[in-house]
């Protein structure tokens, strides 16, 4: 049986596949087993941050593999324990972290944190949380219920959780908030909603308010932490101070991580909250690697250099195709250009594939760019060279 049957056969369908068989991957570069080569600007949707392969992360992973992988969090993980004052440092925040396995779950997190400070800090139980339109917080029934995208909230997995609402824009926040309302959960650049940044006056602006007002404020930084936006955290960027911040994507640069940080270090008790896997040695040695590689990384300029020359490619690429595409969006590593219509969208996607270009798309009309914040100069360049031969004939 060829891969595409057997992954049709035995795995359950509910992704679109692509059917392409990748067998070797080398920072912001994938080959498959014709030995094509493929320029990746997904990186596993904002996963692999350190780009393919990594030797730093592949030996810190292999060496502890080949002692310790998991002893349960009835003990103390020194690995995981190193992780929480690195987040805590990196972070510039008095925080400590729980460690959870996906970003939904870190989600999850927050969301246990929040109902327990409503139910605990206030005589009247307040429990509501209060998101975004074109938002997205994850797929379990909770976070999906916490995504603010209606299409999501589909009879078939009904009934939802009581207490989630989403406002169309941040302003509208304001109004919706009643004596029931414990915490705003917000995403400061919407990342599968179309790579929008929100204002940074008006993010100050709520953030202030909450804090005034005793509401949490919870920044779903899955996708935009660990450097994605040039700044450790988007938090860091745009100078405010959440109650909670959630991460996974880039965190574990392709090891499955979570992580709940928070101001509120004494909400949870033990026994409230737990997972089996989480934070354990084989994560939290990747995840430790990882930040120490991007913290370097960072302070040496090289990020802000890899930004740079791709905002420079990238509006050139932009300019020179204003018949296909509209407006250039996103920070940092986090891009997207949108498109006029949908049906082209998919159509530069396929193209770029076959052209061996790895691009994303971002709500119904964004074209996104998470590149692998490591890649390089000649990525970038081959990647937007044959994203111009891509576009040449649409
Ligand atoms: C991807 C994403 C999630 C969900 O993360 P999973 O690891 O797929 O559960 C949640 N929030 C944001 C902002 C994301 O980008």
């Amino acid at each position: 049986m060829t891969l595409e049957e057997i992954d049709k056969e035995y795995v359950l369908n509910t992704y679109a596949r692509n059917y392409v068989n990748f067998k070797k991957g080398v920072n912001a570069t994938l080959y498959d087993e014709n030995e094509k080569d493929y320029i990746d600007f997904t990186s596993g949707i904002g996963v692999v941050s350190v780009g393919h392969g990594n030797e730093q992360v592949a030996d810190a992973i292999c060496k502890q593999a080949k002692n310790i992988t998991h002893i349960s969090n009835l003990y103390a993980i020194e690995p995981q324990a190193k992780l929480g004052q690195l987040l805590t440092k990196l972070s510039g925040y008095d925080v400590a972290t729980f460690f959870a396995n996906s970003g939904a779950e870190a989600n999850e997190g927050a969301i246990k944190i929040a109902r327990k400070y409503g139910e605990t800090k206030f005589d009247n139980k307040r429990y509501k949380v209060i998101t975004l339109e074109h938002s997205f917080h994850g797929r379990t029934i909770t976070t999906v219920k916490a995504t603010g995208q209606k299409d999501m909230h589909k009879d078939d997995f009904a009934p939802y959780p009581d207490g989630f609402s989403f406002d169309k824009k941040i302003n509208d926040i304001y109004e919706s908030i009643d004596d029931e309302t414990v915490a705003v959960m917000i995403e400061l650049v919407q990342g599968e909603g179309g790579v929008q940044p929100f204002e940074k006056s008006e993010v100050q602006k709520l953030a202030k308010f909450l804090k005034e007002n005793d509401i949490l404020l919870i920044v779903d930084e899955v996708q935009t932490g660990c450097f994605r936006t040039g700044e450790f955290l988007a938090s860091n960027l745009y100078e405010i101070k959440p109650d909670i911040i959630t991460m996974a994507k880039g965190l574990g640069g392709g090891v499955p991580i979570g992580a709940v940080l928070t101001t509120h270090k004494d909400i949870l008790k033990a026994g409230d909250h737990g997972s089996t896997f989480g934070g354990n040695f084989l994560c939290t040695v990747a995840a430790l690697e990882v930040c120490n590689i991007l913290e370097k990384y960072k302070n040496n300029g090289a990020l802000d250099e890899a930004i740079i020359y791709f905002e420079t490619k990238l509006e050139e690429f932009y300019s020179n195709n204003k018949n296909i595409f509209t407006q250039s969006v996103g920070l940092g590593l986090m891009r997207g250009l949108r498109v006029n219509d949908a049906d082209t969208l998919a159509t530069i996607i396929k193209k770029a594939f076959e052209n061996g270009v790895l691009v994303l798309k971002a709500g119904k009309n964004t074209l996104r760019f998470l590149p692998p914040l490591t890649i390089s100069k000649k990525e970038i360049d081959e990647g937007f060279k044959r994203l111009g031969k891509t576009v040449e004939k649409i």
